[in-house]
Order: structure tokens, then sequence, then C-alpha cells
């Protein structure tokens, strides 16, 4: 491990204020670890409130020129922001393999997802166009406009340092905002190649800015009145604690939570289509996806017996090794308090008499043996009442929970506080479509295990897994991140009227 006196030598990530990495007044630094060797790898400076309403003045300087700017240049910078990400894929990768330990080919994966977004937000001259009636009353026209808010924030998790921002900035700044990110200080590097990239793209300075920082950066961006709407994704708590104290601000909030996504599998499902889903829905990025599956619910004794003997025998091939090992299916864990945190879960499904069918807390990598490793875990018989069904855990731990009926199943998916997403296995049209159509959930897959929306859709959950009103980018996008204003004209010299004083209605 690296002492204390050699981390403070290692180099910080910084902020990025008008169109430049910026040191700030920060006296404070978080750790930035290589989970894959367990060991501290760099710095990152957490702002201070000035800091923070430095990047917000710079967002507001920049605003009145960025939003004059047709939309189509604006997109024309995102085109070229578009193949500069292409061409530093392979960088980008290794440095959120590095950070997060998320292995190589599943963070090109993410930087594909984000950049989907980027693409849908390059047609935003389309996107933007309006509604227009002639003649709403004779010779009086009506249109509609979509204009940009001004300074809106994005605060963004560990698990998608690339994508998550790119869910958000794409579309905001299309629309014609600033964008001030505060990214996760576990992971800050991305959001500085992405800052870096967009300036040589040809975007003004203070349209995007990068805040490195925690608590005290965030509360700052939801008191300041110069930021118009916040848009959130990570855990449940902080979730509703942004919607609640952003929305009292008087802020436009999207605050998008926590899951615990359920998997169905009915009798007549292809049981091996349904075991191979299951392995990368539950163990992929080391369960460390908001989509990923963390309960299977097999309908009937059957199909649990032969889904579970599937499980183990793919499990005892799952590869885990350290991130840039291209080979490996699965990788470490974000940091070691969260490793134990997983760890902690486990042993509390044990106590609570859950049979641990495959127990993971033993792994060890050789070579890696400090890294933040777990192998995939596999409960059974687990109860609705249990803490590891009813808490997210974040982790590659895969809960069994066995129902009699198809009904049994939907009422426990909808009875779950969470709501992010859902899918269910099956041959049966009609079982399918009963399921797409009743369950409480805001994203749903029919032989679908990770039923993520592509960018032209939106992307959000339902219950505890979303506070406000808008799902994230797609046509949701657009509508959060712009104001609407609807226009009644007449022109003078045909029709005159003279005055009226009754409640106007066209004739
Ligand atoms: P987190 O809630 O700990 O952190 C998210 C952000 O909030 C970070 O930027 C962090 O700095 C900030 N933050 C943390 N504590 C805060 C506090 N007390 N006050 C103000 N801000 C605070 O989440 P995480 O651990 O980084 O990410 C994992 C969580 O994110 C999981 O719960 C996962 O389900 C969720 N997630 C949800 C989605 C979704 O689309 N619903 C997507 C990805 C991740």
């Amino acid at each position: 491990m690296t002492s204390n006196q050699d981390i403070k030598q290692l180099a910080a990530a910084l902020h990025w204020i008008g169109g430049q990495q910026v040191q700030g007044t920060a006296e404070r630094f978080g750790e930035v670890y290589n989970p894959s060797k367990g060991e501290v790898s760099g710095r990152v400076v957490l702002a201070t409130v000035a800091d923070v309403n430095a990047a917000v003045a710079a967002a507001k300087k920049a605003f009145p020129g960025w939003a004059a700017t047709p939309p189509l240049r604006r997109a024309r910078v995102l085109f070229k922001f578009l193949r500069l990400m292409e061409e530093n894929l392979e960088a980008l990768a290794t440095l959120i393999s590095q950070e997060h330990g998320k292995v190589h080919a599943d963070a090109l994966g993410e930087l594909q997802r984000g950049l989907e977004v980027v693409e849908f937000a390059t047609g935003i001259p389309q996107l933007l166009k309006s509604e227009m009636t002639e003649n709403v009353g004779t010779e009086v026209d009506s249109f509609s406009l979509r204009q940009p808010l001004g300074v809106v924030a994005g605060i963004t998790p560990f698990n998608f340092p690339a994508m998550v921002p790119m869910w958000m900035f794409p579309v905001a700044i299309a629309c014609g905002n600033c964008f001030v990110l505060k990214p996760s200080e576990r992971v800050p590097g991305a959001s500085l190649e992405i800052a870096r990239l967009l300036k040589e793209a040809g975007l003004p300075d203070g349209v995007f800015n990068v805040v490195q920082g925690d608590k005290v950066a965030v509360d700052a961006l939801l008191d300041t009145p110069d930021v118009q709407a916040v848009s959130f994704v990570g855990s449940t708590p902080i979730a509703r604690y942004i919607y609640e104290r952003g929305t009292a601000n008087g802020k436009r909030v999207q605050a998008l939570g926590g899951a615990k996504n359920h998997m169905v599998v009915m009798p007549d499902a292809d049981m091996d289509q349904a075991a191979d889903a299951l392995m990368g829905a539950a163990y992929g990025a080391a369960g460390e996806r908001c989509m990923a599956i963390s309960v299977v619910v097999p309908v009937g004794e059957a199909t649990a017996n032969t889904l579970r003997a599937k499980l183990v025998e793919r499990l005892a091939r799952l590869k885990v090794s350290h991130s840039l090992d291209h080979s490996a299916e699965m990788g470490p864990l974000v940091t070691g308090v969260h490793r134990d945190k997983v760890k902690g879960y486990i042993d509390a499904g044990v106590a609570e008499g859950a049979e641990l069918v495959v127990d993971g807390r033993d792994f060890k990598l050789a070579g890696y043996e400090n890294g933040f490793f777990l192998g995939g875990s596999l409960f059974d018989h687990v109860q609705p009442e249990m803490k590891i069904y009813r808490e997210e855990i974040f982790g590659p731990v895969l809960a069994m929970t066995r129902v009699p009926d198809y009904a049994a199943a939907v009422k426990l998916v909808n009875e779950h506080e969470f709501g992010n997403g859902a899918a269910i296995f099956t041959r049966d049209g009609g079982t399918a479509r009963h399921f797409t159509a009743s369950v409480q959930i805001g994203m749903v897959g029919v032989n679908v295990p990770i039923p993520v929306p592509m960018a032209f859709h939106s992307f959000g959950g339902w219950k505890a897994s979303l506070f406000g009103d808008h799902h994230m980018h797609g046509p949701e996008g657009v509508r959060f991140y712009t104001r609407l204003k609807t226009v009644t004209q007449r022109w003078p010299g045909n029709t005159q009227a003279g005055p009226e004083f009754v409640m106007p209605n066209m004739k």
C-alpha cells in the first residue's frame, strides 16, 4: 500500500472551468484507487463553495452567446466531438478501467452507449422544431418554442464515469444550455478528457465545466440561484435528498436512484438463454450497474432447480481478473470499502438463513492479492423479508427467490420499493404482453435481461428509482432541458377588431 507521504506527492485531478484546468481554492483532496492493485493511484481536488461559484459564473457568462448560436452550429461541435471521442476510445477505456476496475470491453461498451446520446443530440435542429398552427383565429397564428434554461448541473455516480455524464450534457448543451458536471470523486479522470475534447471540438469556453468534489460541491450547486436545473444519478437516499433540496430551491430536478432488478423465468423459457443472460446481467461489471439483475425469480420448482444447476456450472467458469486483462469477464469492485460492504451483505444473507450456493467471498487473484476482488456469489431460497432481498447490494451477488406461479412473480416485483428494470424470459407472447402491461417498473425486457433504452428513447425507473417527472436523454431529455413558450401573433393592417373586454376567443 502506498504511504501517506507518497500519496501527497501524487498528481491530483483538477477542475475544468472556463475552458481550462484549474486547481481552485481547495485544501481537501480525495484518493483515487487502482482497484485491481488495491492501492491509491492518484488524488482529486475537492471543490469549495467558491470553486463551484466560479464554475457556475463561467457557465453563466457563456450562456447568452451559446443560447443564441443556431442549433445547427451547436450540432456541428457535437459531430466533431463524436469524431474526437472515437479516435480516443482505447485510451479513454483504459483510463476508466484503471480508475473504476471494470474490464476493458465493458469500458468500451459504456463509451459506445454514451456516444449514442451524442449522436442523438446532433439531431437537435430537428428535435427543436416546434408546432405551428396557422389561423388559430382569423389572421392569427400560434406557435411554440423550446428555449434553453440557462446553467444546468449534472451530478454523477462512480459506476459509469463517462456514460452517465453523456446521458446529460450532450442533450443539455445541444439545447443551448451551459453545463456544470460534478462527477463522482472516485473516478474523476474521464470528465477531464471529455472537457478537453469538447474544447478541441470547438465548444466555446464556459459552456462545459467540471467541478471535482463531494457533498460540499453538490450542496453549493443545489443552493445557488444561478443553476436552473439539476440532473442526478446515484443511490436512492442521495437522489431523494437532491430532489427535495433542489426543488425546494425552485429548480427543475430529475434524480435517478438505486435499483433491485428482477428477472422472472417462466417454465417455458429457453433455460440456456436465461442462464447465459443472467451471468452477464448479474456479474458483468461486478454487479455495479443500476440495471444489473440482482434477483432471479424462477416460476415453479423444476424451473428453479434447472436454472440453479446451469448457474452453478457457469459460475465455475466465470473469469475474474484485473481490469486490463482483456480476457477477463469480471474485474474488482471499485474500492475496498465497497468490497467490504458487499461482503457484509453476503454475511447477512447467510445469517438470515438464505442458502449460499456459490460463495465468492474468499476469491484472490494471484499477483493481485490486495485488489478489491470478490468472486461471483449465488444465493437460493431468498425470502422477501431478508435484507439481501430488500436492499441494493451493488455487487456480484445474485439472489434466487422461488415462486409457485406467474401471479406470485408479478406481485413480488410490484411490491418491491425499487422500480428501475425488470425482465421476463418466456416463449409465451400472452404472458409477456401481460407482464409488460402490468408490471410497476420503468424499463422492461422480454427475453432481454438489461433493457437499457437506446439514446433516442428515454432512460428512467419508477418508484424509489426516480424522483422527478422526466426520464433522461431521448425526447424526455429535450423536454427536461428546455422551457416551452407559446406565441400567439397577429399583424396590423388587415383585421382590426377594436378593444375587446370579454375573455379572448378566436373568431
Ligand atoms: P452515490 O449516491 O454515493 O453518489 C452519487 C453522487 O452523489 C456522487 O457524485 C457523489 O459525490 C454525490 N454524493 C454522495 N454522497 C452525497 C451526499 N451526502 N450529499 C450530496 N451528494 C452526495 O452513488 P454511487 O455509489 O456513486 O453510485 C452507485 C449508485 O448509483 C447505486 O445506488 C446505483 O443504483 C445508482 N445508479 C443509478 C442509476 C440509474 O440510472 N438509476 C445509474 C447508475 C447508478
